[in-house]
């Protein structure tokens, strides 16, 4: 996964049109690190339709967006994109 380097406002509005997209894009930088529950610290997990990753063992689930800027923003990660720019 290219890691998104457009500086231009247009392109990149263009590339994150949805919340889906910027928890696909959020989802993409994660799945780079490797998994750990926040929980119970096992490594194996299972990544949801929604991006999400689910530990194996106890269930817990991460947020796409969680240890992220936009997990502090409670409009939307699109909107939290546009506040970094
Ligand atoms: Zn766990």
């Amino acid at each position: 996964m290219d890691i998104f380097k457009g500086q231009n406002l247009l392109e990149f509005s263009d590339h994150f049109k949805t919340d889906t997209d910027c928890k696909e894009y959020l989802a993409g930088l994660k799945s780079e690190i490797p998994f750990k529950c926040s929980r119970c610290h096992h490594t194996a997990c299972q990544t949801r339709t929604d991006f999400s990753k689910q530990c194996n063992i106890c269930r817990h689930t991460e947020s796409a967006t969680a240890d992220t800027l936009c997990h502090k923003f409670k409009f939307g990660a699109r909107k939290a994109f546009f506040h970094l720019l």
